[in-house]
């Protein structure tokens, strides 16, 4: 039978554009639909807009800074209209650039929901179509637990358009999101309280950076609430939100951010209609090869709940679309080594192991772990830290994570994941000239072990 296209796939986010190029560019015959905006959460409020508003938050600190370098500045004034409408210019030309690449490539764009009909059929703003083989890349979106009052709280969603921003907010969470955006609005002049429902943020992360990140954001004067849990929200006249919390107490507000984790998104995507099936957390559940129940029907990024990050989920796409169209060149995802950055102020940076995972893991270890006041700090009356942490195997020598707080630490790890990747040894770490004088010279000159 002839199908109309090859390959369909639904969503033009990280994942999607990613498997379409390249399908289209092997020589398949390629749609994709997408039913909100072009380049997906990533581009549209995920990585980008949050890294812009981060720079932005940074100005506060450099500003304070300026005068011990001799530049004097009338009092800063900050202007979030400002920063938002050339946010969002920015963001219009990359969903152009999506939409340039996609249609270079030779990718047919439909722009509208895309609802499955069957396992080669779907429909997309009212026309059906065929297709060998469908691509579910529809993302994740995020998810509140149910209290009441919940319809007076944001997500990240709505956080990228704020008409104002709000004098005080609570930020509700433990996890990138969570800690990202209260660095952005404390940042920018915010009163920023950030709620978490265990005992420290971060969970995952290594307990070194988990500590240290607690105590800078502290000593910046974010108001850090642990063990605490958010009962119910009341919107008062004036606009004011009351918000109760499990035990009692109350705190006054204008705005509260839940950034609890994300769902996958498959609202009347018509998965009834096939053999999909969901993992049980709802995600799609998908074999090594993005395969799901469904022979016809594939599924990555987000919306398989793997590890939900950009540069993931184009990983991914790329290895559908060679598996598919160039197997010659097909190679599998792999998963070890994964970088990552927590855009936090101070941010983080970490690759490998933690050191509580290479101690489960049963390796005997070297941790070697330093602290201390970057050079650019030291002319100012900033007293944050940097914080940088290697842990190495003791039998084989090999640097099994690296772990940092601190200015630029994505940028600094992801040279490192490179090593890590490649296998080094600490000796290699060692026998590394450094580049003098910088924060990252550190990872090449830890010479004592912190503890075993
Ligand atoms: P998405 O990018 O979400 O794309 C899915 C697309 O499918 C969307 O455009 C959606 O509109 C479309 N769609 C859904 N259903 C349909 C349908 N039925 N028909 C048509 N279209 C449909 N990752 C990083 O690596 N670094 C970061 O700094 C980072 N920051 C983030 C900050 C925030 C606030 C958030 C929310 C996420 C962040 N992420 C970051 C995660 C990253 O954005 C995701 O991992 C990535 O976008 C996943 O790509 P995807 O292709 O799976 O889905
Ligand atoms: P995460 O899964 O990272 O964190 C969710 C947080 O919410 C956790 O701390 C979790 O607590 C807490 N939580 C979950 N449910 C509840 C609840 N019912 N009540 C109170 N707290 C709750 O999700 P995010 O929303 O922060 O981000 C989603 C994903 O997007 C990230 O995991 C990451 O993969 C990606 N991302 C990547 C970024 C980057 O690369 N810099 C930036 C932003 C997002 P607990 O620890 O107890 O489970």
């Amino acid at each position: 039978m002839q199908y109309d296209f090859d390959l369909f796939v639904i969503g033009a986010g990280s994942g999607g554009v990613r498997a379409a190029r390249f399908a289209a560019g092997f020589g398949a015959r390629v749609g994709i639909a997408e039913s909100r905006y072009l380049g997906g959460t990533c581009v549209n409020v995920g990585c980008v807009p949050k890294k812009l508003l981060v720079y932005g938050a940074h100005y506060r600190e450099d500003f304070a800074h300026a005068a011990s370098f001799g530049w004097h500045l009338d009092k800063p004034r900050f202007d979030w209209q400002a920063l938002i409408a050339n946010k969002n210019a920015e963001i219009e030309r990359l969903n152009g650039i999506y939409r340039t690449l996609l249609t270079n490539a030779g990718v047919r764009l439909l722009e509208g929901h895309a609802k499955i009909l069957g396992p080669h059929r779907l429909e997309v703003a009212g026309q059906t179509f065929s297709a060998e083989r469908l691509l579910i890349a529809t993302g994740g979106w995020p998810q509140m637990p149910d209290i009441p009052g919940k319809e007076h709280a944001i997500s990240s969603n709505e956080a990228f358009f704020l008409e104002q921003l709000p004098k005080r907010v609570i930020v509700v969470g433990g996890g990138y999101i969570a800690v990202e955006f209260a660095g952005i609005f404390h940042g920018l002049g915010a009163q920023t309280s950030l709620v978490y429902r265990r005992d420290l943020f971060l969970r995952g992360f290594d307990g070194s950076v988990r500590t240290h990140l607690r105590d800078e954001l502290s000593k910046k004067g974010m108001d850090l609430q642990f063990n605490t849990n958010i009962a119910r929200i009341d919107r008062q006249a004036d606009g004011t939100l009351n918000v109760t919390f499990e035990g009692g107490r109350t705190q006054a507000t204008d705005c509260v951010f839940y950034a609890t984790g994300r769902r996958p998104y498959l609202d009347n995507l018509g998965l009834e209609n096939t053999a999909v099936t969901l993992d049980e957390r709802g995600f799609i559940e998908v074999d090594d090869q993005y395969q799901t129940r469904e022979p016809s029907i594939l599924a990555l990024g987000d919306v398989i709940g793997k590890v939900q990050l950009t540069p993931v989920a184009t990983a991914q796409g790329m290895a559908v679309a060679r598996r598919l169209f160039k197997p010659e060149e097909y190679r599998p995802v792999d998963y070890a080594h994964i970088p990552t950055a927590v855009f936090s102020q101070p941010s983080i940076g970490t690759v490998g192991l933690t050191e509580e995972q290479a101690r489960e893991q049963g390796h005997a270890i070297n941790v070697f772990e330093t602290t201390f006041r970057p050079m650019k700090l030291t002319l100012t009356s900033d007293q944050e830290r940097v914080l940088m942490k290697l842990v190495v195997d003791r039998t084989t020598d090999r640097v099994l994570g690296c772990h940092m707080v601190g200015p630029e630490a994505g940028e600094i790890v992801q040279g490192l994941a490179v090593a890590l990747k490649a296998g080094a040894t600490k000796h290699v770490f060692d026998e590394t000239i450094g580049v003098h004088p910088t924060s990252a010279e550190e990872f090449v000159t830890l010479r004592s072990v912190t503890r075993q």
